[in-house]
């Protein structure tokens, strides 16, 4: 006889707290953005960070954690979600998914609707593998790789006169034993043939630093536009980058399609995409060599799951965006340890105090490398004084 479990509540949790000064071994950096056509770059510095968890209770006693993106999705959404699951066996994943796609429809289908909904399925799998005693990527798919190769992921863009300290960001991450990383383009059509040449002055700087056997990648976080991004990449391929990232806002497909026609650079995008019906013309056009759907973005792990078995129909792999998470990493190196097509995991180099401190043992990567989690659930167990000293009181739901 099956037994049933219930949801009970599902509430926001949002976690908010100063980020570390990170003094003058950092200095001020910034990047390429996709409002940059309309504005002086500004520092990239982050004053605060903030985390959007999401907790489901079931009848059974246990809690499941999951987390929304970081669009700045609001418990307006999620309150709106909550009759749709209230009352659901949380095993019904798949069909709570669809139930909360559609009954988002009108204000949903991208951005905070799915993020929302991203948060409340990596919730579900949590309390799934809780309640089994198992790690949430046993329960889908297993072990694909003993360990998780990771890139650093940083490099800001910098004064002309400080590309020092980026060349000293660089070593580092050697030191650490990093083999790969990624680096941020910090101009764009705006800054004329000038901007340009620093552009390229900031990949040969890391480049010179690294040499030809680590993987250098670089992000252009949606500041490009295609006559600007043909023009970079013909003065970029001699730095053999492993990929050039989002060039352009996730809707101008077309532009993806050119460039990625008229390079020898791969060019990567999805971390601003949506469920796999957004991933659909970028994948099946060709548009992208590499996609990066972000498990609390996209709709959540099964979804990116999907998204990777979509891609692995054209040869490309799945590369997920992870940057700010606390729970979203572990949700993220979920679906990494447990599925073929997903080679290696980003690792966001900066100081993060919420990733560090919110968790009772912090997801490091060692010597390039992390462990899948291993507790049952999504691996992540989070310090009770800590989300209480951080909690967001007014935006509880
Ligand atoms: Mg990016």
């Amino acid at each position: 006889m099956v037994e049933f479990m219930r949801i009970q509540d599902v509430r926001v949790l949002t976690i908010s707290c100063p980020a570390l000064d990170l003094g003058e071994e950092w200095g001020e950096f910034w990047c390429c953005s996709p409002t940059r056509l309309y504005e002086a770059p500004h520092s990239s510095n982050p004053s605060m960070v903030t985390a959007k968890l999401i907790e489901v209770s079931t009848d059974t006693g246990i809690r499941g954690y999951g987390e929304a993106g970081d669009s700045g999705m609001g418990p307006r959404i999620v309150t709106n979600l909550k009759p749709l699951v209230i009352g659901e066996d949380p095993y019904d994943v798949e069909r709570l998914w669809d139930k909360m796609l559609r009954g988002s429809i009108r204000y949903g289908r991208k951005g905070g609707a799915i993020e929302a909904i991203s948060g409340i399925e990596i919730a579900l799998w949590d309390i799934l593998g809780k309640d089994l005693s198992k790690p949430v990527y046993q329960l889908i798919g297993g072990r694909t790789k003993e360990r998780i190769r990771v890139y650093a992921s940083a490099l800001y863009a910098r004064k002309p006169g400080e590309l020092k300290k980026l060349a000293a960001e660089a070593e580092r991450y050697l030191e650490e034993g990093f083999t790969a990383m990624k680096q941020r383009f910090g101009y764009g059509p705006g800054d004329g043939v000038k901007g340009a040449e620093r552009n390229v002055e900031l990949v040969k700087n890391v480049r010179d630093v690294v040499g030809y056997d680590v993987e250098l990648m670089a992000d252009a976080f949606m500041g490009w536009n295609l006559q600007y991004a043909l023009k970079m990449v013909g003065k970029l391929e001699r730095y053999e980058l492993n990929w050039l990232e989002e060039p352009f806002m996730p809707d101008d497909v077309e532009s993806y399609v050119r460039l990625s026609a008229s390079t020898t650079i791969p060019i990567s995008a999805g971390e601003d995409e949506y469920t796999r019906y957004g991933f659909k013309d970028l994948i099946e056009k060709r548009a992208v060599a590499i996609v990066q759907p972000d498990c609390t973005r996209v709709g959540g792990i099964s979804e990116a799951k999907k998204v990777a078995a979509i891609a692995s129909l054209y040869g490309i792999p799945c590369i997920p965006h992870i940057y700010g998470g606390v729970v979203g990493l572990a949700a993220n190196l979920s679906l990494i340890a447990s599925t073929l097509n997903c080679p290696i995991a980003e690792y966001n180099t900066l100081p993060n105090p919420l990733r560090d401190n919110l968790v009772a043992h912090p997801i490091k990567a060692v010597k390039g490398y992390i462990e899948p989690p291993s507790t049952p659930g999504i691996g992540v167990e989070l310090d009770g004084k800590m989300v209480e000293r951080y909690l967001v009181k007014d935006e509880m739901d």
